[in-house]
């Protein structure tokens, strides 16, 4: 499997501004193969392959400076790029999809890739090279083609091989990703389960009945946002203070941004090792349907389930655990204990479940949470999986008998 290491990169002006030099090079590359392949197919019908554009573009390297100049890998990343965006908009129109997506010019890029080459051993083997040059001290040093080494915080060792390099340009400055091969985790044997159910009001529930509070990092900030944005709107537009403006704001998002995601990935870091499941067991919800409703789009928005369940998804599989989603009807209005699915929808302003026919008085979150356990445990019956997590369910079964 493959795992990214992000580091902070740390260039000098002028290493930047070659950098922004390199990435409106690519942009007119990228708009340059995009171009050639509408025309041949708007002229002579011809589709044009990855493999035809890297010759052409070897062809150009070796008459013109203005192609020879540049890092050849970094070219054909773009090419590949380009190609991956066109087979994407094939495939969509084989599948008959509403948005088709079709490739466009784009007008900046701000990313530069490159893969990284395999050379010979003197014993023979090929191996790629390393991207990075330890110096001892605080700071290493990555190595850029054509350009030479800049400066980075590398917080962490690199695990792996090491494929492909991405420099990008974030509102808050550089980074670097660093795409490594790593072996895949042999997966556990489950021991133990926790139903999560998500929710705007508290982040997540298990079905222990723990909460996580839901941070809000949008909702605290939001009015800076409306002065950031406000002030933006009183500039004179492209004037030098509406870039400065303009700046500020990006900046402010990427703060919540970042938040977030360091939010969530200590969630799930904790479902998974702090507390020690083995499965972690959540509904499947569409957060961009959801989106849809207008009273809850900013909290639902805020709340980034769709980036807790992808985390959970990978730190499962990175560790050898498991993560699974259920389907997400009628969790909040079935009772745990008796299985009986109440007619009546419980607003979101009732935090407590009230079961008719058996008298249960349980949290609405923690109950749905051993809805969503109980759920997964009907659906791995008769697998490995079945004795350990239909312990929880054994109540049921034993009214199932009586009945
Ligand atoms: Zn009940």
């Amino acid at each position: 499997m493959k795992h990214t290491f992000k580091y902070r990169a740390n260039p000098t002006k002028t290493e930047e501004q070659w950098l922004f030099a390199e990435t409106r090079h690519q942009k007119q590359l990228q708009n340059y193969m995009l171009q050639m392949r509408h025309q041949m197919w708007d002229y002579g019908s011809k589709s044009v392959s990855m493999y035809d554009q890297i010759n052409h573009l070897k062809a150009l390297r070796a008459t013109t400076s203005h192609y020879s100049e540049h890092p050849q890998d970094m070219q054909v990343s773009t090419i590949k790029r380009v190609t991956a965006a066109y087979e994407h908009f094939q495939r969509r129109c084989k599948e008959g999809a509403k948005k088709k997506g079709y490739p466009k010019f784009k007008r900046s890029v701000r990313s530069l890739t490159w893969e990284l080459r395999k050379y010979k051993r003197k014993t023979g083997e090929r191996v790629r090279q390393n991207p990075i040059r330890e110096t001892g001290t605080r700071y290493n040093r990555l190595k850029v083609p054509k350009l030479g080494e800049v400066k980075i915080r590398q917080h962490r060792p690199l695990i792996g091989d090491p494929k492909e390099v991405t420099l990008k340009k974030t509102a808050r400055g550089w980074y670097v990703f660093i795409v490594c091969e790593v072996p895949d985790t042999v997966p556990c044997v489950p021991k133990s389960a926790c139903g999560v159910d998500v929710g705007t009001h508290d982040f997540l529930t298990t079905s222990d009945g723990e909460k996580e509070e839901n941070p809000r990092f949008y909702r605290t900030c939001e009015q800076k946002l409306i002065r950031l944005h406000r002030d933006l709107s009183r500039k004179q537009y492209r004037s030098k203070r509406w870039y400065k403006a303009k700046d500020a704001l990006a900046k402010q998002y990427d703060i919540v941004a970042c938040q977030r995601l360091d939010f969530i990935a200590k969630a799930v870091y904790k479902l998974f090792h702090h507390k020690d499941f083995d499965a972690v067991v959540a509904e499947k919800l569409k957060p961009r349907n959801m989106v849809k409703n207008r009273h809850l789009a900013k909290s639902i928005a805020d709340a980034s389930w769709g980036m807790f369940f992808k985390w959970c998804d990978w730190v499962a599989k990175r560790d050898g655990k498991y993560f699974h989603q259920v389907p997400p009807h009628h969790t909040s209005q079935t009772c745990s204990e008796c299985c009986q699915k109440s007619p009546i929808k419980l607003k979101l302003s009732e935090r407590v479940f009230h079961c008719k026919s058996c008298g249960l008085k349980l949290d609405r979150d923690h109950n749905a949470a051993l809805n969503i356990l109980h759920r997964a445990a009907c659906a791995l019956r008769g697998e490995v999986w079945d004795t350990i997590l239909c312990e929880t369910r054994n109540q049921l079964l034993q009214l199932a008998c009586w009945s």
